[in-house]
């Protein structure tokens, strides 16, 4: 079964400074043409037309029409609430609160999030491509 893929906004797609990562084109086509993608972040409430909103300011316009079919989620609290854990499923995230680490050991399921860590290695969203990551 095809499997979802969470992604993060801040320290995921953009870097320090409101930088789009590098190769997030690439990226983005890789999982985009694979995988169900959902926005989870702070800045998707249930509707990604806010979070497209918010992006046009940092990414160029061929970019922004990549991001258009990223669905929305929404959660209240932590983000492991907008998580369908009947299906396998990748967590791209920069950083995790300690109650959503916490569901995710709960249920098994602590492997599936990526810690992405762009400052300490830029090219990140390249080495999870070429190590087909999910
Ligand atoms: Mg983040």
């Amino acid at each position: 079964m095809q499997k979802n893929i969470y992604i993060d906004i801040d320290g995921v797609i953009l870097t320090r400074g409101g930088m789009p990562a590098l190769h997030l084109d690439k990226f983005l086509g890789y999982i985009l043409k694979k995988y169900s993608i959902f926005w989870l972040t702070s800045r998707c409430r249930g509707d990604s037309k806010y979070t497209v909103s918010y992006l046009s300011q940092f990414l160029d316009p061929y970019t922004l029409k990549l991001i258009t079919s990223i669905k929305p989620t929404s959660f209240q609290v932590d983000k492991t609430e907008a998580i369908d854990f009947t299906r396998r499923f990748i967590w791209l995230d920069d950083f995790i609160f300690a109650s959503e680490k916490n569901t995710l050991v709960a249920r098994g399921q602590l492997d599936s999030w990526i810690e992405v860590d762009l400052i300490k290695n830029p090219d990140q969203l390249f080495d999870l491509m070429s190590r087909n990551f999910a």
